[in-house]
């Protein structure tokens, strides 16, 4: 059943600079000229999402401009990797006091470039906070050397030891222009890396004024910088000269990546793209549950990798679930404005519209019904759409199985367990999950039958992707690696193994007869075991 909407006006003109006053021309040339790239290079301009006005107007790196800062990058970071975990450890924790007494310049700018809404904004900043506080503090336990047990106990010294990768290149895409753009560089950083990025060129600006503030946090020049410009264009050189490529965005370019990667024989982390999966059991809170499937599926607009598109609720309390939660999704207030009166923001891009809109009239002309929003709003902004709840879904249709990336979940009921598990899991993906119960252990159990890297229990997504000491990524089409805890820095770094053989080692002293030392060699492992060495 389609919506019994009229069709809106298209939207035409923008009205007027809304911009807010902290994004002046001169933080916005000053941000720009931080991109590394020829005086006279090509520009490439965005617009706001919120009006389609022009904002920024960006040089455009060239793949000699990629090698250049390559070139930097190496002598920078040897230096770099000379200097102390303490002193990298204060300039992350000045990095993390400047985001925080900044965070109004950032969320305008955040909000500006990919029009999401200050809340949505506000958890980049928390995220950014929490990240550089996380590497600042714990950096040391992960990359100081470790002894290790030795060949022989007591006559083999071994030591672990870690060592930056070189220079990391770090790709970033525009829906989380501040978490994915710093929050991936940092632990690089940590680590010893040098970095060159490429963050999204509609979203640059965010992820150059991190960059700003890192410098002013005191990390020397040319050990971070960004270049600008398409993966087509750039990509190679991005890829050709990187010692480690820390990509997130589709799967499909995440393919492209590891491949060109193994060519190379270097290592790659992908964070790609999901069609996240909500169980709600039967003896869940319908109403924190509601609520907590707003949070899931609408924040960003439905551009964020973690939200939820597929609903899976139990037969016996599905149509008080679904009153639920489309009444809290009707109230939603959608808009533009650069305070924290709205719910839903606009989608970044035109070609985010034409997903959503042709997946939402894909399901709509196959059968799906309708429960809530289902179409574009041009009267609030060029991009904006509702956010949408669709039943009677199925197979055939394009978002069944397709990420949408936009604010769209599709509900469908189950009668057990296995069946909700077994649907959950019926994807190539294998990001995010959610599950909610009445019963913590019940959720927990259930949840470690989802096949996705993070799974929250009573919650959308922030829970398992705000526990920073715990990995995050995504299993199968949605990724390889992980961020966060130990995984998030020592991706990083190469490990060596250093062992100092002591007094005797493996070879028989000459006055030994190779027959006694095998007598010798073999009784003493079964010494070791007999003793309980590991
Ligand atoms: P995309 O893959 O088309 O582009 C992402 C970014 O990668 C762009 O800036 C693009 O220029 C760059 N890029 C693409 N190919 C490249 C190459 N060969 N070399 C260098 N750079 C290259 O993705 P998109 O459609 O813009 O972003 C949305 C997708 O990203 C969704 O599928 C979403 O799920 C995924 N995503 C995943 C996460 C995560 O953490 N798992 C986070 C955000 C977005």
């Amino acid at each position: 059943m389609a919506t019994d909407h009229a069709p809106l006006p298209t939207y035409t003109a923008a009205r007027g600079s809304v911009l807010p006053a902290s994004l002046t021309p001169t933080l916005i040339k000053r941000l720009a000229e931080r991109v590394v790239a020829a005086v006279d290079a090509a520009r490439v301009g965005t617009n706001a999402p919120y009006t389609g006005e022009p904002l920024a107007d960006l040089p455009v790196s060239t793949p000699v401009d990629v090698e250049d800062a390559y070139a930097r990058a190496r002598i920078a970071q040897k230096s770099w990797a000379a200097t102390s975990l303490s002193q990298r450890k204060k300039i992350l924790l000045r990095f993390h006091d400047l985001v925080l007494a900044r965070q109004e310049e950032a969320l305008d700018l955040m909000q500006a470039e990919n029009g999401k809404t200050r809340r949505d904004a506000l958890l980049e900043v928390v995220d950014i906070a929490i990240t550089s506080r996380y590497y600042a503090r714990n950096a040391a336990r992960y990359l100081e050397p470790k002894r290790r047990r030795g060949a022989i106990p007591l006559l083999t010294h071994t030591t672990e030891l870690r060592h930056p990768k070189g220079v990391v290149a770090v790709v970033s895409p525009w829906n989380y222009p501040l978490s994915m753009a710093a929050g991936d560089a940092i632990a690089a950083l940590m680590a010893g890396n040098a970095v060159v990025q490429k963050p999204d060129t509609q979203t640059a600006l965010t992820a150059l004024w991190s960059l700003d503030l890192m410098h002013e946090a005191g990390l020397p020049a040319a050990v971070w910088q960004m270049v600008v410009g398409r993966g087509s264009s750039i990509g190679g050189a991005l890829m050709d000269n990187a010692d480690y490529m820390m990509f997130t965005g589709s799967t499909a370019s995440g393919r492209k990546i590891a491949s060109d990667a193994g060519r190379r024989l270097i290592g790659a982390s992908l964070e790609l793209g999901g069609k996240n999966a909500m169980i709600v059991l039967d003896d869940a809170d319908i109403d924190r549950a509601a609520d907590g499937a707003v949070a899931a599926c609408f924040p960003s607009a439905g551009q964020l990798c973690v939200s939820i598109e597929r609903l899976y609720v139990a037969e016996s309390i599905r149509d008080r679930f679904v009153d639920a939660f489309v009444a809290r999704t009707k109230q939603l207030k959608i808009g533009a404005a650069y305070d924290y009166s709205i719910d839903v923001g606009s989608l970044t891009t035109p070609a985010q519209l034409q997903t959503v809109t042709a997946h939402v009239d894909d399901a709509v002309a196959k059968g799906a019904t309708v429960l809530a929003g289902g179409k574009a709003r041009p009267d609030l902004g060029p991009w904006f759409y509702e956010p949408t709840i669709l039943a009677d879904v199925t197979p055939d249709m394009t978002l069944h199985e397709h990420e949408t990336f936009g604010p769209v979940v599709s509900i469908y009921s189950y009668r057990s367990i296995d069946e909700a598990i077994a649907q959950a899991n019926a994807t190539p993906y294998g990001l995010n999950a959610s599950v909610w119960s009445g019963n913590g252990a019940r959720g927990r159990a259930v949840a470690a039958r989802v096949h996705a890297g993070t799974v929250n229990v009573n919650e959308a997504f922030a829970a398992a992707w705000g526990s920073i000491d715990a990995p995050m990524g995504g299993m199968g089409d949605s990724g390889l690696g992980r961020r966060h805890g130990a995984d998030g820095i020592l991706k990083y770094t190469e490990p060596q193994t250093i062992a100092h053989q002591r007094i005797q080692g493996f070879t028989p002293p000459a006055s030994i007869s190779p027959e006694t030392w095998a007598t010798l060699l073999t009784g003493a492992l079964k010494v070791l075991k007999a003793v309980g060495v590991r």
